[in-house]
């Protein structure tokens, strides 16, 4: 895959974990396959990828866990 910003690398296949938002309540999603390009760090999420977003914004798929972590908000350092 091309990079949309016209970078002449191609696009590397990652699995990422994202954090969403549903119902204002944070959601983990893990192995989530996005592209990111090398050059500019651009992501790109693919449409196979945006339809399990999609499905577990809309609680389609079933959670495999609970996921807790510490929250350190930087912005005031
Ligand atoms: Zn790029």
């Amino acid at each position: 895959m091309l990079c949309p910003n016209g970078c002449e690398l191609l696009m590397e296949e990652r699995k990422m974990e994202k954090l969403f938002h549903r119902n204002n309540e944070p959601v983990i999603i893990s192995e989530l396959t996005i592209y990111v390009c090398k050059e500019c760090g651009q992501e790109v999420i693919p449409l196979k990828t945006a339809r399990i977003i999609e499905d577990v914004l809309n609680e389609k798929i079933n959670p495999s866990g609970k996921f807790t972590a510490e929250l350190y908000e930087v912005s005031s350092l």
